[in-house]
């Protein structure tokens, strides 16, 4: 029987643990989160009325099911990873509460290792965006869907993707007032991704009738809709009390004369996600120019035994990573992966690119940063700060960047402001490096100095 270890409990490592274990395979599956269900079935608990904020509940409940023959281990924090010559890493992980004493300290030896760590948020910094009252569009929905907590009374949402539009879904679920929702592609971007050959859609169709829903959603409550613009500015003095809404070119930069001041107490941003990989950095994998862990039609990455599934392998939603997990799990434990899973998964990475074209990120927007906008917010570097390093040092390098301004350095190690800060220096030497973390989690100096090494067979 093959051994087959599995990190991160979302629709992605699920899919895969539940697929290894079908195919004759001891799995383990390890989930930092208190339960599984990852950033698309983030929930608190599974009673009846669960199901209402979720899409796919009942395929979410069969998997979590399933799951019940297979160990998983729930706040698990996979913290480094330790390369071997002809096997997979060996994996270290720290069990318990994150902020707790006296955390478990484990090690795995796998002959299998299938990554499945997910996303981060991607969002593009604006001045104010460090006021109170600003939140990740993640953030805001997580409240709502795992707390029941509205984040504001009359909430703007902006940025670009349709992932802003279940967050509104979850606002409005908890009584917020929305303002509106603000895209940043126009409707130029937004056809070129969405409108080309529309037929191929049908494959995807639940996704259009999901939408349909939102759309449904929005109309109900009046909330308006806006593409081509973006928020440019927050303002408050404790907290937020307005925004600056400007129009957009066809490259994001805002179209001078167009800003209009809108109320609000509360703002929502989000720009996309970003491939959440240093523990595939760590083992080894090579990742392509998005960042994404390059993966070849079986999900087997460049380092022999270690595969991955999921947003790591590019953003694509809980379909594509579903699909890739039900491979990845299948072929970790020896299989062959079905039609029916490889189809899937073709027909949502084709639904992953036109996403892509129609919301991905244009340059014009680093025109709506001001120098004292702040860039990397645990470390207070602003985009002055980094602009004038660059310029008086000549550097082009991430690494002498990051000692020379600090951005980067802070407890999120680059996590919210790593791509931006790449982003801001014009010919960059080292792009992706901001994924290097060979200490994947923040951990105690205490649980470092005894994290036993000997426990490796
Ligand atoms: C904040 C946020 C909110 C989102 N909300 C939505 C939404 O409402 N609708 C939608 O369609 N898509 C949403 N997405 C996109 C979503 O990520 C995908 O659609 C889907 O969840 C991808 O599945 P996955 O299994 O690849 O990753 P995820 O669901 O992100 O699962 C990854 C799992 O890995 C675990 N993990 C990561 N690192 C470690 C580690 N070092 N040790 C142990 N465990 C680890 C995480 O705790 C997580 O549970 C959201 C993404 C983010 C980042």
């Amino acid at each position: 029987m093959s051994d087959v270890l599995v990190v991160g409990g979302g629709p992605a490592g699920m899919a895969a643990a539940l697929a290894a274990h079908r195919h004759g395979a001891r799995v383990v599956l390890l989930e930092a989160g208190d339960d599984v269900g990852g950033q698309f079935w983030r929930h608190r608990g599974t009673g009846a009325d669960e199901g209402v904020w979720h899409h796919g509940w009942d395929r979410f409940l069969a998997l979590r099911s399933g799951l019940t023959r297979v160990e998983v281990v729930t706040n698990a924090h996979v913290w480094k990873l330790d390369r071997r010559d002809d096997a997979p890493p060996v994996v270290h992980v720290l069990v318990g509460e994150p902020d707790g004493q006296g955390r478990e300290s484990r090690t795995y030896a796998p002959e299998t290792l299938i990554l499945a760590t997910g996303a981060f948020e991607r969002t593009l910094p604006f001045p104010g965006w460090d006021l109170p009252g600003v939140y990740t569009a993640g953030a805001a929905q997580a409240l709502a869907k795992g707390e029941r907590v509205a984040v504001g009374a009359r909430v703007l949402v902006a940025g670009a993707g349709p992932f802003l539009l279940p967050v509104v879904s979850s606002l409005l679920r908890i009584g917020a007032g929305v303002a509106g929702v603000v895209e940043a592609a126009g409707p130029a971007q937004l056809a070129r991704g969405w409108a080309a050959r529309p037929w191929r859609l049908l494959a995807a169709r639940h996704k259009t009738a999901e939408l349909a829903g939102y759309v449904r959603e929005l109309a109900t409550h009046r909330v308006p809709y806006r593409t081509g613009a973006a928020v440019v500015a927050a303002h408050g003095t404790d907290r937020v009390e307005a925004v600056t809404v400007a129009r957009l070119s066809a490259d994001w930069a805002p179209v001078p004369g167009t800003e209009r001041r809108i109320a609000a107490d509360a703002v929502c941003v989000s720009h996309g996600f970003v491939p959440r990989t240093e523990l595939a950095v760590a083992a080894g994998c090579v990742t392509g120019p998005d960042g994404s862990v390059t993966v070849d039609d079986r999900q087997r990455t460049s380092v022999p035994g270690v595969l991955t599934a999921g947003e790591l392998t590019g953003i694509g939603g809980a379909d594509l990573a579903l699909a890739e997990g039900e491979i990845a799990g299948t072929v970790a434990a020896g299989g062959v992966p079905g039609p029916a899973a490889v189809r899937q998964r073709a027909v949502f990475r084709e639904f992953a690119a036109r996403m892509a074209a129609a919301h991905g990120i244009r340059p014009g927007w680093q025109a709506w940063l001001d120098d004292s906008t702040v860039v990397c917010r645990c470390e207070d570097v602003t985009a002055g700060a980094l602009r004038h390093a660059v310029a008086v040092t000549g550097s082009r390098g991430l690494r002498s960047l990051k000692l020379t301004t600090r951005a980067g350095l802070g407890l999120c190690q680059g996590r919210t402001c790593g791509r931006t800060v790449e982003d801001l220096v014009p010919g960059l030497l080292d792009p992706g490096r901001t994924d290097r973390r060979p200490i994947a989690l923040p951990l105690r100096l205490g649980e470092l100095a005894t994290s036993n090494r000997e426990d490796v067979p």
